[in-house]
């Protein structure tokens, strides 16, 4: 199969068409497995892989995929922390939200608003939430009430299709401000938690941060704080405990990804016929070579947060792509493209002496042959 994707700018294609093309692809039997705030997270941070926003936009279960294609990832949560989790949450969340409202300073949670946010569908939720947004509002500015959203639904464009995002709560205040709050079950030890997940928290919130946005704008007086409430449970015990962190850096560099992603209507029409990634109607070969048809942007970074990720893996490094070392090694290697192409010019075999990748290349060659040859290892 070939494809070629960079020629002129994308096909209009009616929303419709779009959705059951998409649908086409996903397969008849699957039903759309939706895109949360942290896989749109993980899709910001490689805007340039194709196959993930194509996947992703399709609805496509990438874990069910990579099962079918002979390479399951190890990614996701625990059963176990899936479980603590939800358990934490329900705690914070009791009795009306009391204990996280008193973590954000409301002392009398007797007047507190938490309005009903059910309805049918995502499309329905999303615009309940819209609503309750927009009526705490007034009532922020009438009364001086508070209101707490549990789970909301927020809506974002993400490369021309929708993605609806569930954080776990908005919190109204009288003055106008929305903040959204993240709970995780990770512990905060001694006043510190693990940099690595407190990063990945910040970057699901700005996805909600930046959704959140989009109601605000047509919401009179109404502000969404570019600070988030994380609540974590404190030590080793079950009790919350909150800290605000600032979203801004995230924010702008999610906002600034998700304006870069590729349209998915462009990816989709680019595909050659006979494309699927249908798991009940394809065998694995077939999967296969609908997979390589659409162009990945393999980073190792990406074994932390997608799951094609050791088939991505496997195919960077049988094909020797230089991407396969890491994003910085493929961007200090310049026109260096291929593992076997950067070994023949450190052996001087190939490459211009003058670029300096070769050069650098060459001296850390000579360097290493040193080294052994000291160590008698020639
Ligand atoms: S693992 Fe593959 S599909 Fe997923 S983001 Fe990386 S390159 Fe793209």
């Amino acid at each position: 199969m070939s494809t070629s994707l960079d020629s002129g700018p994308p096909p209009q294609v009616p929303a419709t068409a779009l959705r059951q093309r998409l649908a086409e692809l996903r397969g008849p039997s699957a039903a759309p497995h939706p895109l949360d705030a942290r896989a749109l997270a993980a899709l910001a941070a490689n805007p340039g892989c194709r196959r993930r926003a194509l996947l992703d936009g399709a609805g496509v279960d990438k874990a069910v995929l990579a099962q079918a294609l002979g390479s399951p990832g190890a990614f996701g949560q625990s059963q176990f922390a899936f479980m603590r989790g939800h358990a934490f949450e329900a705690r914070v969340k009791a009795d009306r939200g009391a204990e996280l409202l008193k973590l954000l300073g409301v002392e009398d949670t007797r007047q507190v608003q938490v309005p009903d946010l059910s309805a049918a569908g995502p499309e329905g939720r999303t615009a309940r939430t819209a609503l309750a947004l927009r009526e705490a509002a007034a009532a922020g500015a009438r009364d001086g009430a508070w209101t707490l959203l549990d789970h909301p639904m927020l809506a974002l464009d993400v490369a021309g299709s929708p993605a609806y995002l569930e954080p776990d709560a908005v919190v109204v205040h009288p003055d106008g401000r929305w903040t959204v709050v993240e709970i995780k079950s990770f512990p905060v030890i001694d006043g510190s938690a693990d940099p690595s997940k407190v990063g990945a928290a910040a970057r699901q919130s700005a996805v909600y941060v930046l959704a959140l946005e989009r109601v605000a704008e047509r919401t009179a007086g109404a502000r969404v704080s570019h600070s988030v409430l994380l609540v974590c449970p404190k030590d080793f015990s079950n009790l919350p405990v909150a800290s605000v962190v600032d979203v801004r850096k995230q924010l702008s560099v999610t906002r600034r990804q998700l304006t870069r992603l590729i349209r998915i209507d462009a990816i989709a029409a680019a595909l050659p016929d006979g494309v699927s990634f249908d798991v009940e109607g394809c065998s694995a070969g077939e999967l296969t070579a609908s997979v390589e048809a659409v162009p990945a942007a393999y980073a190792p970074e990406c074994l932390a947060a997608c799951e094609l990720a050791f088939h991505c893996r496997e195919r960077a490094r049988t094909s020797g792509a230089v991407e396969s070392l890491g994003r910085s090694a493929r961007g200090e290697l310049g026109g260096l493209t291929a593992v076997p192409d950067i070994l023949a010019a450190a052996r001087g075999e190939s490459g211009d002496p003058a670029d300096p990748a070769v050069a650098a290349l060459r001296r850390a060659a000579s360097l290493r042959a040193e080294a052994l040859e000291a160590a008698g290892c020639r």
